[in-house]
């Protein structure tokens, strides 16, 4: 009892008590004035048990008389002052949005005998500005039936003010503020169909986002919405919102992929913003077995500077990983970074702007070197020489190449080499031994002019070895036929070549394009209309002459033989060189033809059947072609000089047929 009373005295309820402490004299003094004297045994009993019923009425009421509450969302439960006995008993009425309970104040071996509070809690979601009346009673009578109407407000307000401007981090939780605490509701988050629950505590609301997923630098439509259990109340924000960038490496000292020249100590890495944290920047030596170099990082203004705490290997690779950078506004690397890189050694020659053979006398040697050179004295470095003779030579070095220029011009048709032989260093003082050397030739042979076209076009012959026995080539007789020329043209390059192969007895003399104006025209014949080849005087030279196309030029063989600069200054030339054999070439027709003089014919066998062409003698060519062939050049060397020469037909007109004439080629340098 005592218990009762102080427990009841230390809530607000002790006011209410107070009020109805008079009511228990009023009833006694009715029960004394009812019953006098008659009655008294009675009344002795009713005096003797009024403290219990005394008590116990008074308790009724207090738990009849009707309560209101005013629901407040900051509690998981509201309770209302009802004293109740037996609370076990008490049973609630229908009651669609709240449940009740009773709190057990006094308990006898457990079972509740004295109630002090009832208690609501919202058991469905309950609406904002809502009035509802619950009904609780003893066994569910409508006897002794309390009611108490619960009042709810409005629903707890989010705080806009609260919410983070800008961009938000992809890894912290979005907070909200709300205008009461929440033990009623919970709140989620809503985005592209995935959501985040929110810890609800202190007005605010903290909605972990990663099971969002969401990425950096993207936009979201983010929806918050209140739940009541598992029921959707209602939707409280929305909001499109977007997250941070990325921490993203702008440029880097070392580039990825690259070759260090210097000795650098460190290596920075520009961001895209203000870094305040890095973790994990590792750096490793890469070969059969990995060596890890101990670094350091700094975060600067501009990024993040890895620190070498030790020097760098030469020709040697590496790779650096940083496993995670953060920005200040909690951007992140979405990736590990990985940069590669290298270290030279000491410049290494590179190149060098000469090929092995065919060099200009008076060439200067550029060797490029695979780095910038220190600037230096090389003179000491370079050795150029002709055999065992070493060639005075002026050495310069600029960027990363060595000009080399003789001092003398060298000789014609000699072999020579360059030589670096020296330690050579870069400017940042990474050096090489370098041990470097080229063979190469000058240049074995001369040009000449051996006269004029019609329009004054230069007819040029190539000379290479100095021997008495000469083998002349001629090409481009006909202008339609340049591959002709061509041919020669790459004769003349294999000549240069090869050309110590040519016999010190034989001199080789290669007329490519004889008739120039032809050939820059694309006309069979000169520029003045005559057919070069029907214009020597051999023994059937006539003026009038029927073409490969059937027309008849009336003097196509010239008004008289070699009336034309071209076949006049060939047959000059011939004669002036008295050679041993002569080769023309023409297209297209696959033959090798034998003008029958000395060796020709044996020497066309050794033609066709090197070149895969129809070996024939000019007495077998017979009338093979339907058009004149008077006044031709191997004719004339025949009648006139007993000159042994053979015709070539190569094929196609489209290709030069080098491949396929080079060794029969070969073979007329090398008849005997
Ligand atoms: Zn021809």
């Amino acid at each position: 009892m005592s218990k009762i009373l102080t427990q009841l005295s230390t809530n607000h309820a002790l006011k209410c008590f107070s009020s109805i402490v008079v009511f228990p004299q009023k009833i006694s003094s009715k029960f004394k004035q009812i019953n006098i004297s008659p009655r008294f045994k009675l009344t002795a009993v009713i005096v003797v048990v009024s403290p219990v019923s005394l008590f116990i009425t008074t308790l009724a009421v207090l738990h009849l008389l009707p309560g209101s509450v005013a629901y407040s969302y900051d509690k998981s439960f509201n309770c209302i002052t009802a004293p109740t006995l037996f609370p076990e008993f008490i049973k609630s009425g229908t009651v669609s949005s709240f449940k009740s309970f009773s709190t057990k104040d006094v308990t006898l071996l457990g079972y509740p005998l004295y109630s002090h509070s009832t208690c609501f809690a919202a058991k469905a979601p309950v609406n904002e500005k809502h009035s509802e009346k619950v009904n609780f009673s003893y066994f569910g009578n409508s006897f002794l039936k309390k009611s108490v109407t619960l009042q709810t407000d409005l629903f707890p307000v989010l705080s806009y003010a609260h919410i983070k401007k800008g961009p938000l981090s992809t890894k912290d939780p979005i907070e909200f503020k709300l205008s009461t605490n929440d033990q009623t509701f919970s709140y989620q988050l809503e985005s592209e169909e995935k959501t985040a629950k929110c810890e609800n505590k202190n007005q605010s609301l903290f909605c972990d986002v990663s099971p969002l997923e969401f990425k950096q630098s993207e936009n979201y439509n983010i929806k918050l919405s209140r739940f009541f259990n598992d029921k959707n109340v209602n939707q409280i924000f929305e909001s499109v919102i977007t997250t941070v960038a990325p921490v993203e490496i702008v440029s880097t000292s070392i580039g990825n992929g690259s070759t260090v020249l210097d000795k650098p100590s460190s290596l920075t890495l520009e961001l895209n913003k203000k870094a305040v944290s890095v973790d994990e920047v590792v750096l490793v030596q890469i070969g059969d077995v990995e060596t890890n170099i101990p670094v350091s990082s700094e975060i600067t203004d501009q990024g993040i500077k890895i620190i070498f705490e030790e020097e760098l290997a030469r020709e040697a690779a590496f790779k650096m990983t940083v496993d995670s950078i953060t920005a200040e506004d909690k951007g992140f690397l979405p990736n590990p970074y990985t940069l590669e890189f290298t270290t030279s050694g000491g410049p290494k020659v590179n190149s060098v702007n000469i090929g092995t053979y065919g060099i200009s006398q008076s060439q200067s040697f550029i060797v490029s070197f695979d780095q910038t050179l220190k600037d230096a004295d090389y003179n000491s470095l370079v050795d150029v020489r002709l055999g065992a003779q070493s060639i005075p030579a002026l050495v310069t070095a600029k960027n990363n190449q060595l000009t080399i220029k003789p001092k003398e011009n060298l000789p014609f048709c000699a072999s020579f080499s360059i030589n670096i032989n020296g330690n050579i260093e870069n400017p940042h003082g990474v050096s090489r031994s370098v041990k470097w050397s080229y063979n190469s030739r000058t240049i074995c042979h001369t040009i000449s002019i051996i006269g004029y076209s019609v329009l004054g076009r230069a007819i040029y012959a190539y000379r290479f070895g100095n021997g008495p026995s000469k083998v002349i080539f001629v090409g481009g007789t006909h202008g339609t036929e340049g591959n002709t020329k061509w041919l020669l043209d790459s004769w003349i390059n294999e000549l240069e070549a090869k050309a110590p192969n040519i016999s010190a007895t034989r001199t080789i003399i290669v007329i490519p394009n004889v008739n120039p104006d032809g050939y820059a025209s694309g006309t069979r014949t000169n520029a003045n209309n005559i057919d070069l080849n029907r214009n020597f005087p051999a023994n059937n030279w006539k003026s009038g002459v029927k073409m490969p196309t059937g027309e008849y030029l009336e003097n196509g063989g010239g008004v008289q033989a070699l009336s034309e600069p071209e076949s006049s200054a060939l047959a000059s030339f011939i004669l002036s060189e008295n050679p041993r054999m002569v080769l023309t070439y023409h297209s297209q027709a696959s033959l090798v033809v034998a003008n029958e003089s000395g060796d020709s014919i044996s020497a066309a066998n050794t033609y066709g059947s090197s070149s895969n062409y129809t070996s024939l003698t000019n007495s077998q060519l017979g009338s093979t072609f339907d058009y004149d062939t008077t006044g031709a050049f191997e004719d004339w060397l025949h009648d006139k000089y007993d000159i042994p020469a053979l015709l070539v037909e190569l094929a196609t007109t489209t290709s030069n047929e080098f491949n396929r004439n080079k060794n029969a080629m070969w073979a007329m340098v090398n008849l005997p």
